[in-house]
């Protein structure tokens, strides 16, 4: 191999040992906040609270036997807008469904529902790294007993994007040694790529996502030059308030009724490499990237998943990987 191979794998190496001897607790900031939900909150209730206060996901509590109930995410309200189109004339009742209702709505419009998972804070990150991409989850609780009464609390939430940040802030020394080009190494998605336009509805694109089971449809003219990205949590603004007939509005409306702090979308080229895009994660908060060419015209699209897959397993012998499968 040649010496630009040498020194990727010798950087993901580094990399890989670093989040070894790390745990999740370290990604924690010293001081942070955390909002929990109620369980018995109603759902249209809940999406006025993560809105106040620019979260996009909360842990549950079932307060009456004191016990985590769940992780609350996009997919929750993707979900419930499904049940919504499947079942119109109980609009009524869609107004009154408890976020306790989440399974129910699950299993009512067929939904296998997503492995909770969750990772004690002081194991290794590279085991909830690990788990995260055995179960595709964006987003894991660290789950803690407490001494005294033997009960479980959740100290925070682990993101995909908050590893792949502690990874860029701490390992400059490691990213650095990345320097193969994406296109050379295979990094995102270039094929059958899911894609709208201004003029679709907002209910074509939340198809879009729940088929192939994606957090982002790339939004292009009719030459496919990039001209936003609809996120998953681009529909919590859109049924604010029970509005649910808006989702038949157009992508170009809901998208101008994100946030003012939105913080834009991150585009690369083929020709980028993974220290470059590193610092990117390092200066911003980026949740994937849009592979574009010099003509702006949509190439592909690199997930925080692809990124956090590349820089665990690239190069994995099979044998560790079953190895370090029968440890998680
Ligand atoms: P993440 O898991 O980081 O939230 P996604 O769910 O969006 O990211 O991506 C899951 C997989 O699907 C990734 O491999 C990504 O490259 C691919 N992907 C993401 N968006 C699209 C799209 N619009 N069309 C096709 N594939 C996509």
């Amino acid at each position: 191999s040649s010496p630009l191979d040498k020194e990727q794998m010798q950087g993901l190496r580094g990399i890989r040992e670093f989040l070894k001897v790390r745990t999740s607790y370290d990604v924690l900031p010293l001081s942070f906040r955390l909002v929990v939900l109620d369980n018995d909150l109603l759902i249209k209730k809940s999406l006025n609270i993560l809105l106040q206060n620019g979260i996009v996901s909360a842990p549950l509590w079932d307060s009456r036997n004191s016990a985590f109930a769940g992780l609350l995410t996009s997919t929750d309200y993707i979900n419930v807008i499904q049940y919504y189109c499947q079942f119109p004339e109980e609009i009524d009742q869609v107004d009154k469904f408890r976020l306790s209702s989440l399974r129910e709505i699950e299993r009512r419009i067929g939904v296998v529902p997503l492995e909770t998972v969750s990772v004690h804070p002081m194991r290794p990150l590279y085991e909830a790294c690990r788990r995260m991409l055995r179960t595709r989850a964006r987003r894991i609780p660290l789950v803690d007993t407490d001494d005294e009464t033997g009960r479980e609390t959740v100290v925070s939430v682990i993101t995909q994007y908050r590893i792949l940040k502690f990874i860029a802030v701490n390992n400059e020394q490691h990213t650095m040694l990345l320097k193969k080009p994406v296109r050379d190494i295979g990094l995102g998605t270039y094929s059958s790529l899911a894609t709208a336009t201004m003029g679709s509805s907002v209910l074509d694109v939340i198809d879009l996502m729940v088929k192939h089971n994606i957090s982002a449809v790339p939004i292009v003219d009719q030459n496919f030059k990039l001209l936003n990205v609809f996120e998953a949590v681009d529909v919590i603004p859109c049924i604010k308030g029970g509005a649910y007939e808006e989702l038949a509005s157009t992508v170009g409306d809901a998208l101008s009724r994100r946030a003012d702090d939105f913080g834009g979308i991150y585009i690369c080229g083929e020709d980028d490499r993974l220290d470059s895009i590193f610092d990117t994660i390092r200066k911003s908060r980026v949740h994937r990237l849009v592979v574009v060419d010099d003509d702006s015209r949509l190439k592909g699209i690199i997930s925080l998943s692809d990124i956090l897959k590349y820089v665990l397993l690239f190069g994995e012998e099979e044998d560790d990987i079953r190895q370090v499968g029968t440890m998680i």
